[in-house]
């Protein structure tokens, strides 16, 4: 029998079996147990609300929405809903947490790296002509490791017979695949300083934060006032992201924007070159004496890496070419959702060996503590004495599985373009929207939507709402594996639909 489907996509049709995966014996028996006892629909009903979120937040209560023009009352109860309680999607950024909620995050985040490239949402659509660069900002070296080069040549070709004090030849015929696990790994892990590199990352938001100082300060310098002054002249504005590489150090890469003093959209006074030379400039300048751990320890310098890729995407009106807007947005969008690659079911031993020295440092910091806390001190919920507090390492243990990163791992400056919070609000904003008017039987009116959804003001409807927190993820076992597997089936929809508007566009 062949299936009908939806525009042809395989797999999509009434008939066409959701792929569960390997289920363990209590996923299977709770999904035969709603087929059973008629649940089921209930459970699709609430998926669909929630996109499919892997562990959705469960409330009970009742809200009434009071529109303050009309004086219009509607109630909600969680008693009403298919499955008696409110689900509200748990909105974790984190691709292997959640998949769902991640892919809308991604969105988000694509939304607003693009309004910030093109305009739109309230940004004006000048902003085109600003001068813009992606600039992506590494760690230094703290020994060699085996890399991937596009599988095309050998990892460490030398020639030379070099051997470390260790008795190792630091040299590598292999042409390792990016899966490879080795990759990332240390040629000689006795040479290598991962003591150092940890330190680094602890301080590495700080490293960030330093490079914005410098580069003001350097456009400062371009163009001849002083660095308060600078905000009449020009403002620098700013999105990027940290990914992690294999060696488990992180990158960031940002898009690096000059506007006008006037803010986004109004002529800036320098060309996309100079902002170069400025970043390049900066990333030089830009250092931080981290204080050593303990008294057997070192002061270390800890700069950027020299490997400092600078791209002109923009200068002016005119496109750089190296690389466009549309690629920068996809590529910030993809990161944004990833977080450490340490993958808690096979962790890599080069990753597992920086996990254990996170911990070691921050037990090294407070040895000696009279209270204790250095015993302590890898405990999540720990609580340590006052002066412990102080210490700057005295957390290090708790970001062990982050391999010691606590920054932000998508992050923008004020006004570079919308917020996250605009554009959930805007989204909250339109279901209401179409909830009105379903209810009212009209049309939405799609006239200045996008103004609407997106204007600052006040809300002219007021939510009393009582909820209690029940609980977080799906009642029963199966519940969660049937998410996953929608969820994943939306998600090949989508790519299948990608990749044919993709061809269209190829033969066209
Ligand atoms: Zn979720
Ligand atoms: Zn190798
Ligand atoms: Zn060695
Ligand atoms: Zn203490």
């Amino acid at each position: 029998m062949t299936t009908a489907t939806r525009d042809g996509f395989p797999g999509f049709g009434p008939d066409a079996p959701l792929e569960l995966g390997d289920l363990v014996a209590s996923e299977a028996e709770s999904i035969v147990g709603r087929l059973a006892d008629g649940t089921m629909p209930a459970l699709a009903a609430t998926l669909a609300k929630v996109g499919n979120c892997a562990h959705p937040v469960r409330l009970v209560g009742s809200s009434e929405t009071v529109d303050t023009r009309t004086g219009e009352i509607t109630t909600f109860r969680s008693v009403d809903e298919p499955m008696g309680r409110l689900f509200k999607p748990c909105g974790n950024r984190r691709e292997e947490v959640c998949p769902s909620c991640s892919r809308i995050y991604a969105r988000d985040t694509f939304e607003l790296v693009s309004t910030g490239l093109h305009g739109g949402k309230g940004v004006p659509a000048t902003v085109q002509t600003n001068p813009l660069l992606f600039v992506t900002l590494t760690a230094p070296s703290f020994g060699a490791v085996h890399s991937a080069r596009d599988g095309k040549q050998p990892c460490h070709p030398r020639s030379r017979t070099g051997v470390c004090p260790h008795g190792r030849r630091l040299t590598c015929w292999a042409h390792h695949d990016i899966d490879d696990p080795d990759v990332g790994a240390p040629l000689c892990p006795d040479c290598y300083d991962v003591e150092s590199a940890v330190v680094w990352q602890w301080h590495a938001p700080e490293l960030w934060r330093r490079f914005t100082i410098a580069l003001r300060r350097q456009l400062a310098a371009e163009l001849g006032v002083t660095e308060r002054d600078l905000k009449h002249h020009a403002r620098l504005e700013y999105a990027k992201v940290a990914e992690f590489q294999a060696r488990g150090l992180v990158h960031f890469h940002g898009l690096v924007r000059i506007d006008g003093p006037d803010g986004p959209g109004s002529p800036a006074p320098i060309t996309a070159s100079a902002l170069e030379r400025g970043v390049r400039d900066a990333v030089t300048a830009v250092q931080y004496a981290a204080m050593p751990v303990d008294d057997g320890d070192v002061e270390r310098i800890l700069r950027f890496g020299s490997q400092t890729d600078v791209r002109v995407v923009r200068d002016g009106a005119a496109a750089g070419d190296q690389i466009t807007a549309e690629q920068v947005a996809a590529y910030l969008a993809k990161y944004s959702t990833k977080s450490a690659g340490v993958d808690p079911r096979r962790p890599a031993p080069h990753l597992e060996r920086i996990i254990d020295s996170c911990r070691a440092l921050a037990t090294r910091a407070l040895a000696g503590c009279p209270f204790g806390c250095d015993e302590r001190v890898n405990d999540r919920r720990a609580r340590l004495c006052g002066e412990c507090c102080q210490n700057t390492y005295a957390l290090l243990g708790r970001w062990a599985l982050m391999l010691g990163f606590r920054g932000h791992f998508s992050s923008k400056s004020r006004r570079y373009s919308v917020t996250l919070g605009a554009l959930r609000r805007a989204r909250r904003r339109f279901q209401r929207y179409a909830a009105d008017s379903r209810h009212r039987d009209e049309v939405l009116d799609v006239r200045e939507l996008e103004d609407r959804l997106m204007a600052d003001e006040e809300e002219t409807t007021l939510v009393i709402a009582n909820w209690a927190f029940e609980g977080s993820g799906w009642p029963r076992a199966g519940d969660k594996a049937l998410a996953d597997a929608a969820a994943s089936r939306a998600r090949e929809y989508e790519k299948w639909r990608a990749d044919r508007r993709h061809a269209r566009i190829h033969r066209a």
